[in-house]
């Protein structure tokens, strides 16, 4: 008899949650009943892939340990395994030499694209276009599920507006309300209609919450601040993602007044799983949960696993804490099963969802896999994403768009030949040195005489993900060559910035100037030639005055992907007229940082009589260099007839607006119009402006069109410091135009 016991205990599972006609509660349920207290922590177990599966299996060591765990079935899920191939190999394990044969999900940072880059994600959000950037992360997600991947940790949702933090590369920008705008379509792109559908992945919002909120822009630093602040500009786009759908989520490294947002339980039990209702599952961010030893909020490993747990963190990334301490809190009585069974439920839920339980290859298509990494409709994609991203900063006397021929153009800056920065952080999986470059672009696009030199190196040795960047600051010997080919030539474009891994996660930077000595080369260059298109690479808002002041022309073109070169041609060509507006302010110097248009007003305005108290810096002026949304283009847009439907409405009824877009220039164009709303008296002082609707519009020149708004209860009101909405009568200013600092301007009443 007891022999039986053990023979039904061990071998002879219920196959019932495998019967598709049941629905997912239910299959759960039946796998669950079936499951162990260590398998089901199992489930909240997440390694890294840092071994070839498909290669001899490992005998010692640390990786020996993650084998034995995946036969037992201690792992949940693997992140870094990549390619059909090597997910098969994996999954296999898990699937056929594992107890009850659960298959593994595969998450991976599909940030900006897969092997096929997109520009990074600031970059993207300078498009506000929504369809194109939804249509930038199925490619993707196309790319990735056809290499073996079903999740990735993205989007990053994270507002910020410190440029200082080198992470701002792979959010929205400054502004919760297009964050979230920008949130819902990435991940409705990554997701597609169906998470069943072998061409989609289940996406994550991260990194939950206030990240982006680093104090002094220092990577991981602490963050403080008011539960209104939290309410109204961090947690926005993470509802719009819950909203959308979004299946995971991701907690962050930083503490949120005091607490780590891995052990905060009002972030993920209260407001995340309770307010919102989120059914999915978190994810801890790498190692987090360990973290908060060192912060100081647990003593050990078992104190830091009984607190994440508790708070909601679901799944553990590397901390290799859960699979080590959970079984023995429950069994000691520290925490009890149901919380196990709760975030095991939630990750199952997920599997069942992606179909894994229906076919757990169903990513493993190597023929799919050949057929789908960068074909030439994934960079036909990631090109149209790369020229609607660019930003035209200047243009006086229009210099841009420049002749095709019959010109002498000297092309100047390491950037400029440079095939690897433009791919930007977060590409794992892609090749190094395979973007376009921008002297590539140029030369297929012109037959004008162009002549290339350097003039210096930006970072000296070699550029790794994980370690630090060197950048040339004493080098100067290429300047003459490059003076030499500026003098005779009727344009210099001058392409200057960040090398690609300046920014991402660890890259925070307390200068933003160009680095090294590209400053005085461009300065250099500017002695003998005035007639320079500057170029900008950069993975963050840089603080440039003196070209701001100096140089004609000024293209932001940040870290545009694959296809970099030839986006950056075709708009110096004409061949595409520039649309995009700026998602973060760009700052007049460092000591500006944070700078955003969103602030709130001081008691002391700039437009005091008295100079002596206003609230300013004595050696630069209040604004940015140039502000949240702001771009020009090769033509003139001009507004007109701001009209509001009526003057006075009462709470609850939609205000209803419209102004008219005209393209008073000579070419074709497309232009973001923009609805800002203040609320200047408030019960919790509210922003100078927020932006609340935008919409791309496309317009021949000579064409004028209406665009009309709605603002409803869900634009007008905001959150007060207990996390209430509310929306309050009285006078309400709005502003329409094409940029963040002008635009037509009335108001109305809210009774
Ligand atoms: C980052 C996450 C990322 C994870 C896995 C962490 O260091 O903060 O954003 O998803 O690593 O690579």
């Amino acid at each position: 008899f007891l022999l039986m016991l053990v023979v039904t205990g061990s071998y002879a599972q219920s196959k019932s949650h495998l019967d598709q006609s049941k629905p997912i509660e239910e299959r759960i349920t039946l796998l669950m009943s079936q499951m162990t207290l260590d398998e089901k922590v199992g489930q909240m177990n997440q390694y890294n892939g840092s071994w070839d599966f498909t290669g001899p299996l490992p005998e010692s060591g640390s990786e020996e340990e993650k084998y034995e765990h995946l036969k037992k079935g201690w792992v949940g899920s693997m992140l870094n395994v990549r390619g059909a191939k090597e997910v098969r190999a994996v999954q296999r394990i898990a699937v056929e030499e594992s107890r009850l044969g659960i298959p593994i999900i595969f998450g991976f940072d599909v940030i900006h694209g897969y092997k096929t880059l997109s520009p990074i994600p600031l970059a993207e959000a300078a498009s506000w276009d929504l369809e194109a950037i939804k249509n930038s992360a199925s490619v993707a997600a196309l790319e990735a599920a056809a290499s073996g991947l079903n999740w990735t940790f993205g989007p990053n949702v994270d507002v910020g507006n410190d440029a200082r933090w080198g992470r701002v590369m792979e959010g929205a920008g400054e502004d919760p309300y297009l964050g979230s705008k920008i949130a819902k379509a990435r991940v409705t792109g990554f997701q597609g209609e169906n998470l069943n559908d072998p061409t989609t992945i289940a996406s994550c919002a991260k990194h939950f919450a206030a990240y982006g909120y680093a104090e002094a822009g220092r990577e991981y630093n602490t963050v403080d601040m008011s539960i209104s602040k939290l309410y109204n500009s961090v947690l926005p786009p993470f509802k719009a993602a819950a909203d959308a759908g979004v299946r995971t989520f991701m907690n962050s490294f930083n503490t949120l007044n005091g607490v780590p947002a891995t052990g905060d339980v009002f972030l993920q039990r209260d407001i995340l799983k309770g307010d919102w209702g989120f059914n999915g599952f978190v994810v801890s961010d790498w190692a987090s949960i360990s973290e908060m030893i060192t912060h100081g909020f647990a003593k050990d490993g078992a104190d830091a696993s009984a607190k994440a747990v508790t708070a909601g963190s679901d799944l553990d990334m590397e901390s290799h804490l859960y699979v080590k301490e959970l079984v023995k809190l429950v069994e000691n009585g520290t925490i009890k099963e149901a919380l196990i069974d709760d975030a095991a439920r939630r990750i199952l839920r997920v599997k069942f969802e992606l179909g894994l339980f229906d076919d757990p290859y169903k990513y493993c298509d190597e023929a799919r896999e050949k057929a789908t990494i960068g074909n030439k409709s994934n960079n036909e994609a990631v090109l149209d994403m790369a020229k609607k991203s660019i930003v035209l900063l200047k243009n006086d006397d229009n210099l841009l768009p420049l002749k095709k021929s019959g010109q002498k153009i000297a092309l100047i800056g390491a950037l400029a030949s440079d095939k690897n920065s433009p791919l930007g952080s977060w590409r794992i999986a892609a090749d190094d040195n395979t973007a376009v470059s921008v002297l590539e672009g140029m030369q297929q696009y012109q037959d004008n005489e162009l002549v290339y030199e350097k003039g210096t190196d930006v970072s000296i040795g070699e550029q790794l993900f994980v370690q630090e960047v060197k950048i040339n600051t004493d080098d100067f010997s290429g300047f003459d060559a490059a003076r030499n080919v500026a003098k005779d030539a009727d344009v210099v474009v001058m392409v200057l910035g960040e090398v690609g891994f300046q920014s991402g996660e660890g890259r925070s930077r307390t200068e933003l100037g160009l680095p090294g000595n590209q400053q005085q080369l461009l300065e250099t260059i500017f002695e003998v030639n005035k007639n320079i298109v500057l170029v900008l690479n950069n993975g963050r808002p840089l603080a440039l005055p003196w070209a701001a002041e100096h140089i004609p022309a000024i293209v932001e073109t940040w870290q545009l992907g694959t296809q970099a070169g030839n986006a950056v041609a075709q708009v110096l060509y004409g061949d595409y007229n520039p649309s995009g507006k700026l998602p973060m302010s760009f700052p007049r110097n460092v000591g500006q940082c944070p700078i955003y248009y969103n602030h709130l007003s001081t008691g002391r305005p700039v437009n005091s009589q008295d100079n002596v108290f206003w609230s300013h810096y004595i050696d630069v002026e209040n604004t940015p260099l140039f502000p949240f949304g702001y771009g020009l283009s090769y033509t003139d847009f001009k507004y007109s007839n701001l009209k509001l439907g009526k003057s006075e409405y009462n709470i609850g009824e939609t205000v209803e607006l419209s102004v008219e877009v005209t393209n008073v220039g000579d070419l074709d164009g497309k232009e973001v119009v923009q609805l800002y709303i203040n609320d200047p008296v408030a019960s919790i002082v509210r922003p100078v402006k927020e932006l609340k609707g935008f919409e791309l519009v496309a317009l021949k020149k000579g064409k004028t069109k209406t665009i009309t708004f709605n603002l409803t209860n869900a634009e007008l009101g905001f959150y007060d410091n207990d996390g209430n909405y509310l929306v309050e009568p009285g006078m309400f200013n709005i502003m329409v135009g094409g940029s963040s600092d002008s635009g037509l301007k009335d108001k109305f009443e809210l009774k």
